[in-house]
């Protein structure tokens, strides 16, 4: 990337002291981000009642054509629409049944003229008949035949053989979350088991001499439960990665260094909170250089959560794997704010993470055009994120921002958060009523992890 292009990418911005600073634009920091989130390089292959929440490593394709033969939509007769083209209600057609066919049980017979079958939804059609009349508009005669009273179409309530997919296409591209309806059609097609990509390790790391566990007996005056840990725990697992947690670091450089080369030598992507604004306790970036890291990103003009640094660092070739270290460890600075690092991680981890469990990701996807159902605040020149929920009013969707104020450090309002509203840089305060960019959160996920 060329000087020039780095300084369109940038938007000027105030720090505390009024002094004018440049900080990465959002989509410039996803583009990079994304350039960095490589697929986990390890396969493995999982029986299919243990596939939802994991990412197709190979396409699949089918064998089989879908339905597999024609077979009945309805309860009702099999017959040759032929048969009764000239039906009326004053002048019905009477077909002799010559056999039952219940899901499950192959036709016995081909259908001659003048004959029908009685069939169930699901059942194979009999060779010759080529619609269903439906047993609520036909009559059962006493002798045994039934009458049609209309002419009927062909293929009326048929599902032709091959009509929904044909035998060798593929059915699912590599890169595919697997949800429910993904682990259905799989099961059709009869794969037992699936390869998917090894689900990323994500290590946890939280920095701060105020942090103390959740069961800790009495906080101490200056203390704080370590609250990012399980906030963090848990959109790990949503994003269908395996979290380890590797508890409280205090803010001592040497005993955080040691951290993170751990976190580094045993995850795909770290994610750390705290000490990465510009205090005295910051340590994370200066460690990051200490241990290799090439930094792709210091800060981003976002609100809330501005202080973030991802970094790539090599990870060194042990004795199993001498040959392939793999890729290099994906390094989030987060900060430490529990609002910031979850916004951080909405906006910012979420596609790496989802990238590197192997899916194919499209940023965009779960954008929605809302309205404000109240005023939202801009953040100058940063792009600012709202966290609320959006509900559809007089058919259009409207998005409630969350009561209260939208401060980072105000776990208590980010509950119920469903989804994040942009206001763009720039843009002031959106006011209510006015339309506003939406991210949906988790939008696009087909499962959740097991
Ligand atoms: P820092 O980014 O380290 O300056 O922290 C900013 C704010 O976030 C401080 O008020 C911290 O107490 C708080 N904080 C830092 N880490 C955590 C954590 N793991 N859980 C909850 N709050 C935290
Ligand atoms: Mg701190």
């Amino acid at each position: 990337m060329g000087l020039e292009e780095v300084e369109l990418t940038m938007a000027p911005v105030w720090d505390r002291e009024g002094q004018s600073t440049r900080l990465l634009k959002a989509s410039e920091a996803i583009a990079r981000i994304l350039a960095l989130a490589i697929a986990v390089d390890r396969r493995e292959t999982v029986p299919l009642n243990l596939a939802a929440g994991r990412v197709l490593a190979e396409a699949v394709r089918s064998r089989l054509d879908f339905p597999h033969w024609d077979n009945s939509a309805m309860d009702g007769y099999g017959i040759r629409a032929a048969d009764v083209a000239a039906a009326r209600p004053e002048q019905p057609v009477a077909l002799e049944v010559i056999e039952e066919i219940p899901a499950g049980r192959a036709p016995m017979r081909s259908l001659g003229p003048g004959q029908a079958v009685r069939i169930y939804t699901g059942a194979m059609l009999p060779e010759g008949a080529d619609a269903i009349a439906i047993q609520e508009e036909v009559m059962v005669l006493p002798d045994g035949r039934v009458a049609i009273p209309t002419a009927i179409a062909p293929d009326t309530f048929v599902r032709k053989k091959g009509a929904f997919g044909r035998s060798g296409d593929e059915i699912l591209a590599a890169g595919t979350r697997l949800g429910p309806a993904e682990v259905a059609l799989l099961a059709a097609a009869q794969c037992a088991q699936v390869t998917v990509f090894r689900k990323p390790r994500v290590a946890i790391l939280s920095t701060g001499d105020e942090l103390v566990s959740v069961d800790e007996p009495a906080l101490k005056p200056g203390q704080i439960v370590d609250s990012n840990r399980y906030a963090l725990e848990a959109f790990i697992q949503q994003m269908g990665g395996e979290a380890i947690a590797l508890g409280i670091i205090p803010d001592d450089r040497e005993v955080l260094k040691q951290a993170m080369e751990r976190a580094i030598a045993t995850a795909d992507l770290v994610l750390s909170t705290g000490g990465v604004s510009v205090g005295t306790y910051d340590y994370v970036e200066t460690l990051l250089g200490d241990l290799g890291a090439a930094i792709a990103i210091r800060s981003v003009a976002v609100k809330p959560g501005k202080p973030l640094t991802v970094a790539t660092v090599p990870k060194a070739a042990d004795q199993d794997n001498a040959q392939n270290p793999g890729n290099p460890c994906l390094y989030f600075g987060l900060p430490g704010n529990p609002a910031s690092a979850l916004v951080g991680c909405w906006r910012f981890v979420a596609p790496a993470l989802r990238q590197m469990a192997g899916e194919t990701v499209n940023p965009e996807a779960g954008r929605l055009r809302c309205i404000a159902a109240a005023m939202l605040p801009g953040a100058g020149q940063r792009e600012a994120y709202l966290w609320g929920r959006v509900e559809l009013r007089d058919g259009q969707y409207h998005f409630i921002p969350a009561p209260g104020g939208h401060n980072s450090g105000n776990l208590v309002n980010l509950v119920g958060t469903t989804a994040l509203a942009i206001v763009p840089v720039g843009a002031g305060a959106i006011a209510a009523g006015d339309p506003v960019e939406v991210m949906v959160l988790g939008a696009g996920l087909a499962g959740l992890s097991a």
